[in-house]
């Protein structure tokens, strides 16, 4: 049996899962349990991650949702990089952290590439001062094409960058201009040139599927241009509005009726055609969002916090995961940096997570990537996941979207591309109709 299509219009509001529980059930009240779990060492044999908040771009897109500031001068910026260098330095006295070295960092925003080659000198050695990376197995480095001169690209790759990610979002001129994006078309091939001369163990290239003003035709041609450059992997996301976007606020304010995207059905169709194009070009696919090809084509990031890896964040409202507890740092940027000078911890808000809160997010999360053994969960959590969560999967599985083969959960394709859409079936019903962010 086969479940109704869902062919539902892109409204306002969060589409993709990327925590659980939602960020909105976390506390301000509850902070100190992230100082509190900070004091006391790390779990064994958990593997640490970095994330680095940059919250800086050229123009802000219209379909943005994060924190990011486009009118920050140069001494703001250097009194933010010190921040961000204290923060590292307060953090690594801390019990879960001193002397632990990252097994991956994530340079993310915003637009890390923002950045001078100076700046991200000083920002690189001054967190390395206190937490360093050496040894570290993946450093991600996100950055916007027409930010990218050629001895940028080259410091970064001197610097220990591997993993290059390229926010192509589209190929179009008049695509990239409708929806305020700040790159031109014709920077992507000049960026993507000075990142493959310079040699990163691997070029990612992101895209959005369902930008404003896209078409069948256009898809077709970015499918086509993305197979030419070749990129070792290929990140896809499916255009989403949420509250804080400035469609969102044109949508609420009147000035558009309907939301000015495709529908959910149409987006999926895009991802879906894209993947068909890079399998047969030799990708395999790797989550619901991530096409790759060859053994450089790693995302430890992902997989550490899809499998439940200590975070820990640096930067204006950033997230971080320590020891079953989720936090977020201080969400705007002033109160962030006096928090920091004054020397306390910017952290704003937190979680601690149950035993079986840990179980349902660290499942849900690998439910993206396809598939997932049961066992191991079994192993982690004394809890047998075909047991635990036997009603959703029941659901998911009459209606065609997985099947389960022994200890084995395995996504339809079809499945996979709706994947976010299925995983509030495996929430308790306290956070299925709660607001995501
Ligand atoms: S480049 Fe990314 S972070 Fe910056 S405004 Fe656009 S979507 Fe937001």
């Amino acid at each position: 049996m086969t479940a109704e299509p869902d062919t539902s219009a892109t409204k306002t509001g969060n589409y993709f899962v990327a925590n659980y529980p939602p960020f909105s059930t976390w506390r301000v009240e509850d902070a100190h349990l992230a100082t509190e779990r900070l004091a006391r060492p790390p779990a064994a044999g958990t593997p640490l991650g970095l994330y680095v908040h940059i919250p800086f771009c050229r123009k802000r897109c219209d379909f943005c949702y994060f924190r990011v500031y486009t009118d920050k001068n140069s001494s703001a910026i250097a009194r933010y990089l010190d921040a961000v260098i204290e923060e590292a330095r307060m953090q690594a006295e801390h019990a879960a952290i001193a002397g632990r070295k990252p097994d991956f960092v994530y340079f993310g925003g915003g637009t890390p590439s923002y950045l001078s080659v100076k700046q991200l000198r000083y920002l690189f050695e001054g967190i390395q001062r206190h937490i360093s990376w050496d040894g570290a197995r993946e450093i991600t480095f996100e950055c916007e094409p027409g930010t990218l001169q050629e001895p940028k690209v080259n410091a970064l790759k001197d610097m220990g960058v591997t993993r290059l990610s390229i926010g192509v979002e589209n190929f179009d001129a008049d695509i990239l201009e409708r929806n305020n994006r700040a790159h031109r078309a014709k920077e992507i091939d000049r960026a993507y040139g000075f990142a493959r001369a310079a040699g990163f163990r691997q070029v990612n290239i992101d895209l959005i599927a369902g930008m404003m003003g896209e078409t069948d035709d256009n898809w077709r041609r970015c499918i086509e241009r993305t197979v030419e450059l070749a990129p070792d992997s290929v990140t896809i996301y499916q255009m989403e509005i949420p509250f804080n976007t400035t469609v969102a606020r044109r949508m609420k304010d009147g000035e558009q009726k309907v939301a000015p995207v495709a529908d959910w059905a149409t987006k999926r169709r895009w991802v879906g055609e894209a993947f068909a194009a890079l399998e047969r070009d030799g990708y395999y696919i790797g989550s619901a969002y991530t096409a790759a090809r060859g053994e450089n084509a790693t995302f430890l990031y992902r997989d550490g916090l899809w499998h439940g890896a200590d975070m820990l964040c640096l930067g204006v409202a950033s997230f971080g995961h320590i020891g079953g507890v989720h936090y977020q740092n201080v969400h705007d940027f002033d109160p962030y940096i006096e928090r920091v000078e004054s020397g306390a911890a910017p952290i704003h808000r937190a979680l601690q997570l149950t035993d079986d809160q840990r179980l349902i997010r660290e499942f849900i999360l690998q439910l993206k990537l396809g598939r997932v053994d049961t066992r191991a969960f079994t192993e982690k959590f004394g809890v047998d996941p075909l047991e635990r969560f036997a009603g959703p999967l029941r659901k998911h599985a009459d209606d065609g979207f997985l099947s389960i083969d022994g200890a084995r959960v395995e996504l339809a394709r079809h499945g996979l591309l709706q994947v976010d859409r299925l995983l509030h079936d495996f929430f308790p019903d306290e956070h299925r109709k709660v607001r995501y962010a």
